[in-house]
């Protein structure tokens, strides 16, 4: 089913829900404060780098950029979050895309959350989580730039993590991931497919 990932197409970036595709089908969003790599692991999920650049295009970040798997599948590029000195106005624009993408999206059946190994769950990630609870969706957390850590370190930060995510059950999941080394892509994958596979 990997080929399903690597024919995936830009869509369109989106201001604002109204402009997003009809709400059917399956959508998986990705999510992640800025700089926690969201851009590399789409990069790693399509084994594409013209896809990762589209989220990188200036104008782009703030939006919603949609890609097509094929008719029924779609992944969503959501806009990042925990810019250092936000304004206001930004942090609260950013909000409302997402409570909005959140609250129209029954097709959404789970997120892809990526931090930094060595500075998970941040306030911002928390409420993420608690948001994903709150609308009942899925989540596969990435524990990503483990090549930064040891072997031992990152398997101690997951450890440490799946006790910290233990009151959320079986709606979240987690792995280490080196983007960069494009190490953890085959498990990710098999993750999405079984999203992809399970009609919402
Ligand atoms: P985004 O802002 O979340 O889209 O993050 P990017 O994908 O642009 O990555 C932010 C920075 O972290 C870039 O300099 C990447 O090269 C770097 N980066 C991303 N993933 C990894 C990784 O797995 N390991 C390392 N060492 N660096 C990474």
């Amino acid at each position: 089913m990997s080929s399903l990932y690597k024919t995936a197409t830009f869509l369109l970036s989106a201001a604002d829900v109204k402009q997003l595709p009809p709400d059917e089908g399956i959508e998986v969003a990705i999510v992640g404060r800025s700089n926690a790599g969201k851009s590399s692991v789409l990069n790693c999920i399509t084994q594409s780098k013209k896809l990762a650049r589209v989220s990188k295009t200036p104008g782009r970040t703030q939006q919603i950029n949609v890609f097509v798997l094929d008719e029924d599948r779609r992944l969503m590029d959501l806009p990042g979050y925990g810019f250092a000195n936000a304004p206001l106005a930004e942090q609260q624009k950013w909000e409302k895309t997402i409570n909005d993408y959140f609250d129209s999206r029954d097709c959404l059946k789970g997120l892809v959350l990526v931090m930094d190994i060595r500075h998970p769950f941040k306030d911002m990630d928390m409420q993420m989580l608690d948001f994903c609870q709150h609308h009942e969706l899925l989540v596969h957390i990435l524990l990503n730039k483990a090549d930064k850590l040891s072997k031992g370190a990152a398997k101690k930060t997951l450890l440490d993590s799946e006790s910290i995510l233990a009151p959320y059950g079986e709606a979240v999941s987690i792995q280490v991931f080196s983007a960069q080394k494009n190490e953890g892509t085959k498990e990710l994958q098999s993750v999405l497919n079984k999203w992809y596979q399970q009609k919402v």
